[in-house]
């Protein structure tokens, strides 16, 4: 791959944690006033974030940011995975796509898989979060090494993941 920009590069060794991203649009224009509960996942948004749990009798109806998402069909993040290991293994690999976001959405409702499709021998997964899409991408690195690559559009709201064994 070509990279144009020099910064991008460096970025690529920087781990930054989710906290230190720019804030998303979705976000922003998906927080609430005051408590809800989105009416599509039934996630609770309360002392300023969303989290699962019971909607107090004040919530108000509210579509979190990422059932915003799922509806638009504007994932922030993809995770492409392809490659000969993958083409032979591919159930296994599914499962631990599966498997981190099982762990990631139990404690942050706003991280999901949106959709699976197939690209040409690949797979491609769209997510609802940055973070999850490089959690997926590190997941099958650690589990089974192969190539990852993590690349942000320059306003660093979206971020593309590729995978390959
Ligand atoms: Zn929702």
């Amino acid at each position: 791959m070509k990279r144009r920009d020099p910064r991008q590069r460096q970025r690529r060794h920087i781990d930054r944690s989710f906290d230190t991203l720019k804030h998303d649009p979705y976000l922003e224009r998906g927080k609430p006033r005051g408590p809800a509960v989105c009416p599509d996942c039934g996630a609770v948004f309360r002392r300023g974030r969303w989290q699962w749990g019971e909607a107090s009798e004040r919530a108000t109806p509210h579509l979190c940011a990422a059932c915003r998402r799922v509806r638009e069909r504007a994932p922030a993040g993809t995770v492409r995975l392809s490659g000969e290991f993958f083409a032979a293994h591919r159930s296994e690999m599914l499962a631990v796509v599966r498997n981190e976001e099982r762990r990631e959405s139990r404690l942050h409702p706003l991280q999901r898989v949106m959709a699976t499709r197939e690209a040409r021998g690949a797979l491609e997964v769209s997510t609802t979060d940055l973070h999850l899409a490089r959690r997926i991408g590190e997941a099958l690195c650690s589990a089974y090494h192969g190539r990852l690559q993590v690349r942000y559009s320059p306003d660093e709201y979206r971020v593309r993941v590729n995978w390959s064994r």
